[in-house]
């Protein structure tokens, strides 16, 4: 059974925000502080002494009722958000795969390097010119363990 908290206070007609309660006539700064007043919920309104117990039970289900209602649409807010997470993931995902190329190619490097010692390389220096015209010099160290 729903409830209708204007039925239950009056709004002054002096100020818009001044609710007046039916039982008690206290008044209180608009009909969410006035719910509260009448369901006995703490918060910074003090509760209705006059309320008859099933007003007040109906005011403290829809206060539940719309705090679930929130929570719910909080929680389906969230799930929208979990789009772009799921993207960070799948990037994330994409670096591990970079980052164990790049320590692959990095064990490559350091196994050839260690090579080295044994056999000595050959630094082989590569000129070459792009369609621009670029100057580009490329180093080489060509070993019998490989070449970087
Ligand atoms: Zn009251």
């Amino acid at each position: 059974m729903l409830i209708d908290v204007h039925d239950h206070g009056i709004a002054s007609p002096d100020e818009k925000n001044k609710v007046a309660c039916n039982y008690c006539g206290k008044e209180v700064s608009g009909f969410y502080r006035l719910k509260c007043h009448l369901g006995h919920l703490r918060g910074d309104v003090k509760p209705c002494e006059q309320v008859p117990s099933n007003v007040k039970d109906l005011m403290i289900t829809q206060l539940r009722e719309n705090k679930r209602r929130k929570l719910a649409k909080e929680a389906d807010q969230s799930c929208h958000t979990d789009i772009p997470l799921k993207r960070n993931c799948s990037a994330s995902a994409k670096n591990t795969s970079k980052q164990a190329d790049l320590e692959q190619i990095e064990e490559y490097v350091s196994k050839v390097k260690d090579s080295w010692a044994v056999t000595g390389c050959s630094i082989v220096i590569d000129e070459w010119e792009d369609d621009k015209r670029r100057h580009l010099i490329n180093f080489l160290a060509d070993s019998p363990g490989g070449t970087i």
